[in-house]
């Protein structure tokens, strides 16, 4: 193949399943011959799995992880487990994919949108300080503030839990892009209360089909979401409490046992390409993603902020290369949501910026070095 003809994608699912062909065969070949499907014993072992993972991590405490039917409903599950819903307040980021938002409403609590940090995107912590000292009038008392790792960047979670231990509220980790990443060593999603995984196929620990997991250093908060994803049940059959069904199945739960094992070199490659773009970028007028003192990215996503957006991706495309926004419109601006959700005292300007220059270049572990070569390429030419 010439090597003009190379397109490379922002993400190439089918990849994920060629690179581990063999094992994910076997595994879902083996679920299909046990007569078992949904909650079994592979859902347990990827769950120990990946608690251990975890806790393996630095200055990790022990974890334990409780499965479900996908991200959205682990952050919801959460939730619930800390009995928060209506008559409650829960912050977070209006720059985060709207199934955070999603998930705070589905439980019947309501969001507050706290603006980013313009160099991290992550939550600003002046604005959430503001937001805990002066809610915003007629708001519900706020219970619990999730900071998303957006890209596979981490929070500053140390001076959110401080600020949010003072004010008594609880802190859930949205990890949807952040599996491996770390913060001064430590593990993100082992920080806070609580943190919510989405395991979408695209996502840096990706199922073939939809699944998330929650993580937590609580038994009791565990044992008590492990009841209400599945109807509430403590006992087969007997409910002691309202529950929901998002359960993981066995299907999903063996495939990413097998992807499980190869995440720390999936997301070591992730890094071998930012550094590779950092390299390319370097003459050209957008500056390389930031990281913060002490944060270890996985890059979920390698987001540049181009003024120019449309004329940029135009000339990538142009040379073979796909790109991506995320997110386009935030959610205090869509159909959905404007007009009606409270936001911090300055209102989320900076999100609103953002949406109108981000731009994610392609990242997937599977990148061959001829796609890297021809994405740098066309970044040295920029
Ligand atoms: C993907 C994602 C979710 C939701 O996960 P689903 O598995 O799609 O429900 C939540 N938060 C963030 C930041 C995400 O990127």
């Amino acid at each position: 193949m010439n090597a003009q003809d190379i397109i490379v994608p922002q993400a190439d699912l089918g990849a994920v399943y060629r690179a581990q062909k063999e094992e994910i065969d076997a595994a879902v070949a083996r679920v299909l011959a046990s007569g078992w499907y949904i909650l079994g014993q592979e859902g347990a072992a990827f769950e120990g799995e990946y608690a251990a993972w975890l806790s393996a991590g630095q200055g990790a405490p022990a974890m334990q992880a409780v499965g479900c039917a996908n991200g959205t409903d682990a952050i919801a599950l959460i939730l619930r487990g800390l009995g928060i819903g209506p008559g409650c307040a829960v912050a977070t980021v209006s720059h985060t994919a709207v199934a955070t938002v999603a998930a705070i409403e589905m439980v019947g609590a309501t969001p507050v949108l706290i603006d980013i940090d313009p160099r991290t995107f992550c939550m600003d912590m002046d604005e959430l300080k503001a937001v805990l000292a002066a809610p915003p009038p007629g708001l519900p008392p706020i219970r619990a503030v999730i900071p998303v790792h957006i890209y596979g960047h981490p929070c500053d979670l140390d001076a959110i839990l401080e600020t949010c231990r003072k004010a008594g509220v609880a802190v859930i980790e949205d990890c949807a892009q952040a599996h491996g990443a770390r913060l001064g060593g430590r593990m993100i999603g082992t920080i806070g209360d609580a943190a919510a995984f989405s395991l979408y196929p695209t996502k840096n620990l990706g199922a073939l089909g939809d699944a998330g997991i929650t993580a937590t250093s609580d038994a009791a908060l565990a044992k008590r979401m492990g009841a209400i994803r599945q109807y509430g049940w403590h006992t087969r059959y007997i409910s002691d409490e309202p529950g929901v069904n998002s359960r993981l199945d066995e299907m999903q739960a063996a495939i990413l046992r097998v992807r499980l094992t190869v995440l720390d070199a999936n997301n070591a490659r992730r890094q071998a390409i930012a550094a590779a773009y950092d390299e390319a970028l370097a003459n050209a007028p957008y500056a390389a993603p930031y990281r913060a003192p002490g944060t270890e990215h996985v890059f979920h996503q390698y987001v540049l902020r181009v003024p120019e957006r449309e004329a940029v991706m135009a000339r990538l495309r142009a040379q073979g290369v796909a790109t991506a926004i995320h997110y386009p419109v935030p959610v205090h601006e869509q159909g959905a949501y404007a007009g009606r959700i409270a936001m911090g005292p300055a209102g989320c300007a900076e999100t609103s910026r953002a949406a109108t220059e981000v731009m994610s270049l392609p990242v997937f572990p599977e990148m061959t070095e001829g796609q890297l070569d021809k994405v740098c390429a066309a970044l040295r030419s920029l």
